[in-house]
């Protein structure tokens, strides 16, 4: 069984506390030919009238956030204002021709990580098919790699890729490329031996300008919506989806199951909705942002 332990921050992990300054080998990238091809890619595949309804929508969906996120019954408020089921705010169009790859981490021979009877396969499926919804309502064609809990690992895989687990990892990334995406996103849940570790953060191929920009822009987006974690986007992490990924690919850890209000938490629906909203927004803070608008000194090495 593979366990998602991401290596918390070496410093930031508890909220308030300031990240580290970057090293020496946090030198800032520039665009390289391939990355800022894929970027643009993703940029170019919305259609212009998804261009041109964005802003106007954004600022709405923008402001229930942040009227949402000041209610006691966030979640329920949230899902009433924004989700399929509730009175409509304008975001129909504004990812139209964009194709999102949504992986629910782990399922099948795989639960992820174990917390007494909550598993993390659950958890990443529960959010997988909320941001689902939230993008398809936004014009994106989505391609989920499971939507129930199986592997994707077939018959003569194990011989084939030399383990089940990098056979099922295999498989998803063959599942976007053959959709055609334009963006992938996993969507995990951490854990740690330490139960003080907290929030969520995503994570991004070291290699990867295009995932570091897509991480950043969810990763904003997870700190300003859900106002439970103060984590920046990491970069120190070793992952075979991410470094044979075709197109800007993250990880997003959920949260930490290993920590007690993380835990009550991704158990919540209200808070599930509240990170598949966080990542739509991220989403579309990625593909509507030009790279010049970037901010400067962004740093590849040291979370917080
Ligand atoms: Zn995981």
């Amino acid at each position: 069984m593979r366990h998602c332990r991401q290596a918390p921050a070496r410093t930031g992990a508890v909220r308030g506390r300031p990240g580290e300054a970057p090293g020496p080998d946090a030198v800032r990238r520039s665009l390289d030919g391939a990355a800022e091809r894929a970027v643009e890619r993703a940029r170019l595949a919305v259609s212009p009238v998804g261009r041109r309804v964005f802003a106007l929508s954004c600022v709405i969906a923008l402001t229930a956030v942040g009227w949402t996120s000041s209610a006691p019954l966030l979640g329920a408020a949230f899902g009433a204002v924004v989700l399929p089921e509730g009175p409509a705010v304008p975001v129909a169009g504004i990812l139209g021709g964009l194709t999102v790859a949504i992986d629910p981490g782990h399922g099948g021979f795989d639960p992820g990580v174990l917390e007494g009877p909550v598993r993390e396969t659950d958890i990443n499926l529960a959010v997988s098919l909320m941001l689902r919804d939230i993008l398809e309502r936004a014009g994106a064609e989505v391609v989920l790699t499971r939507t129930e809990d199986i592997d994707l690992v077939q018959p003569g895989d194990e011989e084939r890729y030399g383990s089940e687990a990098r056979a099922d990892l295999k498989r998803r990334l063959e599942a976007a490329e053959a959709a055609g995406a334009d963006l992938f996103l996993s969507l995990h849940c951490n854990a740690f031996p330490s139960p003080v570790w907290r929030g969520s953060q995503t994570f991004y191929d070291p290699e990867s300008r295009a995932g570091y920009l897509l991480a950043e822009a969810i990763q904003a987006e997870l700190v300003r919506v859900t106002g439970e974690t103060d984590r920046t986007p990491n970069g120190r992490i070793d992952s075979f989806l991410l470094k044979n990924a075709a197109f800007p690919a993250v990880i997003v850890e959920l949260g930490f199951l290993s920590n007690p209000r993380d835990l009550e938490l991704l158990q919540d629906a209200g808070y599930q909705r509240l990170l598949a909203m966080a990542v739509f927004f991220g989403i579309c803070r990625f593909v509507h942002s030009s790279p010049a608008a970037a901010p400067a000194g962004q740093r590849e090495g040291p979370d917080g």
